[in-house]
């Protein structure tokens, strides 16, 4: 297979059906993952997907999986699922539901979505009448298996999207317990980030002789957001906070903080600073939670203020910057972070304050995406040196310039990173890619080519 040679939908094999759909969706080419997951998993491949959101990996899984139910069109038996997709949180499966509804819009297909923290009767009469396709986090769907609501021996084709996420919120279990209820014929798609040791265990179980698609390495998302640290007592973190806010480019921001208590907080403070901040945390429910991201994706709420969790996943255009209140503790969480902004080749930006305690976790970072972040010390006069500080971080200036990469060690998430193919997803300077290709109808613009995996828009 050339995949070098595929840039266009109408190259990869895909149905009227579906090709008609993309249109309306305003989609014109494929991203990478699409251009090199599409082909063979419509040969009906198991596929092992490194990639993260933002990369159109939810088409690249639900155009060949519509495809897959389209050409055996038969309706799936009460109480049983055709195609299951597990996601780690309600969002991302709200939003992967809407997306095969989108695609498969003439393709007549029952999509429904499962999750927790909503009330169960309209869910149990979903997946009664039999689904073409299941989005569900795993929680919610061992409580249906439970009771006997689901079935799931039938399932042709599974995809876990997020595995690494996953793992962080304790689902490795859970998921084995649904992998065990699957039939042994069927096609596995597995999308993750990265590959810690255990999801990569869990890929090498699930998947039979993988097709393996690599796009957006970890390290290259974060080197192509600018980037910024800000050195600075906590105490004076929330009035540096609405100091960044009220810069003129700053337009819309998500503001990540560490626990749902000091989401809140921040939310408050900025509400008294005359700063309209929507706040997103697992406190919330389900309906809060909805109507804080409205008010954030229509502009009501410039500012979203979110916890990691409460955070991944969410899509939303235009993210013009990302502000770290604080730092993670898993320096995996700021690459995912700072991946809400810069979407779709748009041009993005993450501030980063960073107080004395959580100097080492900067470190981590650091260390993790091979780059030092340029930094500014806003602490008080006399404060003591940073002298302590990370790797590159500059005192009082923006100093420190990225130092590139020689001998960095390679981060702790390098796993397999395999199938690096060339042509349109290829890495990093690999030449292939043609200017605007991953354009939407008309704006395109051309991209450095270290923007490996997203697309201009
Ligand atoms: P995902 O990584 O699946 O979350 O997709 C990120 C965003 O890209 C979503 O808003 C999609 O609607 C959009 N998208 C996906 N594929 C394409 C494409 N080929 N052209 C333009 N936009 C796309």
């Amino acid at each position: 297979m050339k995949v070098e040679q595929l840039t266009q939908f109408t190259d990869l094999g895909l149905v009227e059906t579906l090709l008609r759909a993309l249109r309306e969706e305003g989609y014109t080419t494929p991203t990478p993952i699409q251009a090199q997951s599409i082909p063979p998993l419509l040969q009906g491949r198991d596929l092992l997907g490194i990639a993260q959101t933002g990369t159109g990996k939810t088409a690249a899984f639900a155009l060949p999986i519509i495809q897959r139910l389209l050409a055996n069109p038969r309706r799936a038996e009460p109480g049983y699922v055709r195609a299951l997709v597990l996601a780690p949180t309600r969002e991302l499966a709200a939003q992967i539901a809407d997306s095969f509804r989108a695609y498969g819009r003439f393709a007549r297909i029952n999509v429904a979505c499962v999750v927790g923290g909503v009330s169960l009767g309209p869910q149990r009469q979903a997946l009664a009448r039999g689904l073409d396709v299941l989005v569900a986090t795993p929680g919610r769907l061992l409580d249906h298996m439970g009771t006997g609501t689901v079935r799931l021996d039938r399932t042709e084709v599974v995809v876990l999207d997020e595995a690494d996420h996953m793992l962080d919120l304790g689902f490795v279990v859970p998921i084995r317990k649904i992998v065990a209820k699957l039939p042994k014929e069927r096609q596995n798609l597995f999308f993750s980030a990265t590959m810690p040791k255990e999801i990569a265990g869990l890929a090498g179980d699930m998947l039979r002789n993988p097709v393996q698609v690599s796009v957006t390495p970890v390290a290259t998302t974060a080197e192509r957001i600018k980037q910024e640290v800000f050195h600075v007592e906590s105490t004076r973190k929330r009035d540096l906070l609405v100091e960044l806010l009220r810069r003129p480019e700053v337009k819309r921001t998500i503001v990540f903080t560490r626990t749902k208590r000091g989401a809140d907080k921040v939310a408050q403070h900025l509400a008294a600073s005359n700063i309209s901040a929507a706040a997103i945390h697992g406190n919330k429910s389900q309906n809060q939670r909805e109507r804080a991201l409205e008010s954030f994706r229509s502009g009501g709420s410039p500012v979203l203020v979110a916890t990691d969790i409460a955070a991944r996943g969410i899509d939303v255009d235009g993210v013009t910057h990302v502000v770290n209140f604080e730092l993670p503790d898993v320096a995996e969480s700021y690459v995912h972070r700072i991946g809400r902004t810069a979407r779709a080749g748009a041009d993005g930006a993450a501030f980063t304050l960073c107080d004395g305690e959580e100097r080492h976790l900067l470190r981590a970072i650091e260390k993790l995406t091979r780059q030092s972040i340029p930094a500014q010390d806003r602490r008080q006069p006399g404060a003591p040196s940073l002298s302590e500080a990370p790797r590159g971080a500059a005192p009082g200036g923006r100093g420190g310039k990225p130092q590139g990469r020689p001998g960095a060690s390679k981060p702790a998430h390098a796993g397999p990173r395999p199938g690096q193919a060339k042509g349109p997803g290829a890495a990093p300077g690999g030449g292939q890619r043609r200017e605007g290709q991953f354009a939407r109808n008309g704006a395109s613009r051309p991209r450095p080519a270290r923007e490996a995996g997203g697309f201009s828009r």
